[in-house]
């Protein structure tokens, strides 16, 4: 499986869509759940073309990764939930129901999350 440029977050990246942005910078991304999960929900995406976080994991650099998690941390802090804490979600691939084949995390919080799966 190669990665697919016509998934919603690389046109997203693109501006060929637009989308709610809270923060961007070399090496990543991030703006709003259009259908969000929770009071505040928002996806950070690396600038970089990865389908998933095993692809991320294993082909990024060494500076894209920290650009990329350096900038979960910032979104984290601008969106007021580092304190209190937030649940961090990458769905990935098939079982993990993961919709759009560009690596993303979801950042949850605002409340108390509840069990970390549904029963
Ligand atoms: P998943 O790939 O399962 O981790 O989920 C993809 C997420 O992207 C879902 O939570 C969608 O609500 C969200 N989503 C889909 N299209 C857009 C869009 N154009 N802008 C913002 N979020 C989107």
């Amino acid at each position: 499986m190669s990665y697919d440029s016509n998934n919603i977050f690389a046109k997203i990246l693109r501006g060929e869509i637009p989308s709610k942005k809270i923060y961007e910078d070399d090496y990543a991304l991030a703006f709003y759940d259009l259908y969000p999960k929770a009071p505040v929900h928002a996806l950070v995406i690396p600038k970089g073309e990865y389908m998933d976080v095993v692809d991320f994991g294993l082909h990024a650099d060494a500076t894209s990764a920290k650009g990329f998690w350096q900038a979960v941390a910032k979104v984290a802090a601008e969106l007021g939930i580092s304190e209190n804490g937030f649940r961090l979600i990458s769905n990935c691939r098939v079982h993990g129901g993961q919709e759009v084949p560009h690596f993303h995390v979801h950042l949850l919080g605002g409340q108390q999350m509840g069990p970390m799966i549904a029963h």
